[in-house]
């Protein structure tokens, strides 16, 4: 069988613990028997950022913005407890993602893998809901302030002209707490038009909610930047027959819960920090999850949502089976490979990452499934370990 050709490298950005150990297998048995891989590797497991001293992590996000399209492995962010755990580490290296995002800049789309063998826990889903979180400011970036003694809290602007503004937050008779955020045009902007694209890109509706209503000014500008960048996509939106669609907050909750799914919702950050675990636990299985951070230059790096799975890693250290759930991985995969075979105008190439996805559809359809699944399914001992999973993945892909 000849082996399908690629033109452009894929950036790839290798990682740690069970989520590496499974990339490998992933690699050498779902991808590299069928397609001539070219990759550029970059190994950001732990030890190759400490002895980089993690330029290698810049190195990787600049080479993703330079080819268009990364995926990317778990990978370690450490902590004091991993400090302990790897004694040569001579910093706390910086979150990888938090690195890549920086340089890379742009918007974390997330979407569960949906089949037929989880049921969502809302009954009315049928599609998978893609959740779009602003990623800056609002609660995250905001001043907070706390006074024991009665008095004025003042919010004063100073212009570089001189000019300012002053608002009177509130006058207290006592105790009392207050808060300052703040939001960015460029970055609200930034946002809107990578949410725009990414609904291009999967044909579907996008969902925008705030709370203008009560936050006039601040809400109102989200709002305003969104009908702005949308009237710069309303035809290619017209012509592919999708629809920008904007609601409260509240009124956008209420009507996710009634919906069928099958579009992206944007939010504002924190209400993205929020409505993603609540969709995505909804779904099922943070093993069934995947994301992609899209950046506003159009590039792409693709990624499971889950982390590197260290208990199983510790279990699979001691030789012992794991039956860690690789679903995600092997979307990251077909999602880097469909995207650099639409850019290098590669049918085949887009048509093979699409018959891997089949394939692991019809395997877990077929009820071979790994433990975390089996768990939703009322199939409790009937899983089998990545491996087998692996292999009942590959049989379907064989032509
Ligand atoms: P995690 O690796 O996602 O694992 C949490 C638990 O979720 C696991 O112990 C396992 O539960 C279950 N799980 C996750 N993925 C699974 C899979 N593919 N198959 C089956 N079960 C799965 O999160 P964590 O334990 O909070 O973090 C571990 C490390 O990952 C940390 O060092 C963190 O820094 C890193 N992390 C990296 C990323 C990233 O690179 N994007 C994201 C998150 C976390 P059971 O043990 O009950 O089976
Ligand atoms: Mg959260």
């Amino acid at each position: 069988m000849e082996k399908i050709r690629m033109t452009t490298p894929l950036v790839e950005m290798d990682g740690d613990e069970m989520a590496r150990i499974i990339w490998k297998q992933v690699r050498e048995r779902l991808i590299e028997p069928f397609i001539d891989l070219k990759t550029e590797y970059y190994d950001l497991g732990l030890l190759s950022r400490n002895s980089t001293e993690d330029r290698i992590t810049a190195e990787a996000a600049k080479a993703a913005k330079k080819y268009g399209v990364a995926v990317k492995c778990a990978t370690i962010t450490p902590n004091r407890k991993r400090m302990e755990e790897y004694p040569e580490l001579t910093r706390m290296w910086p979150s990888p993602n938090g690195t890549i995002r920086s340089i890379m800049g742009g918007t974390i789309f997330r979407t569960p893998i949906v089949t037929n063998s989880i049921k969502p826990a809302v009954r009315s889903w049928k599609k998978p809901i893609t959740i779009a979180r602003h990623a800056y400011g609002d609660v995250y970036r905001a001043v907070d302030m706390r006074t024991d003694e009665p008095g004025e809290c003042i919010l004063r602007f100073r212009g570089e002209s001189g000019k300012e503004t002053t608002l009177s937050v509130q006058k207290t008779n006592g105790p009392a707490v207050f808060q300052a955020q703040h939001n960015l045009d460029a970055s609200i902007r930034g946002f809107a038009a990578a949410c725009f694209r990414y609904a291009v890109d999967l044909r579907q509706d996008l969902w925008f909610s705030s709370k203008d209503t009560i936050a006039r000014t601040y809400d109102g500008r989200f709002r305003e930047i969104f009908e702005e960048e949308y009237e710069k996509v309303r035809p290619e939106f017209e012509s592919l027959g999708i629809k920008y669609f904007y609601t409260l907050i509240d009124d956008a909750v209420a009507r996710v819960m009634r919906s069928e799914g099958g579009f992206i919702w944007a939010c504002k950050n924190y209400d993205g920090d929020v409505m993603s675990d609540m969709v995505s636990s909804a779904f099922g299985s943070v093993a069934m999850m995947s994301s992609v951070l899209v950046s506003p230059d159009g590039g792409y790096e693709f990624e499971a949502a889950h982390g590197t799975v260290t208990r199983h890693y510790y279990r699979w250290l001691k030789g012992e089976k794991t039956s860690t759930n690789p679903v995600a991985t092997i979307f990251a995969w077909s999602g880097a490979l469909k995207k650099r075979g639409e850019k290098d105008c590669l049918p085949a190439l887009e048509e093979f990452a699409e018959r891997l996805e089949k394939a692991c559809r019809e395997t877990l359809a077929d009820g071979i499934m790994t433990r975390d699944i089996a768990l939703l399914s009322d199939r409790t001992e009937n899983y089998v370990s990545t491996e087998e999973f692996l292999s009942a993945v590959a049989e379907r892909l064989e032509p």
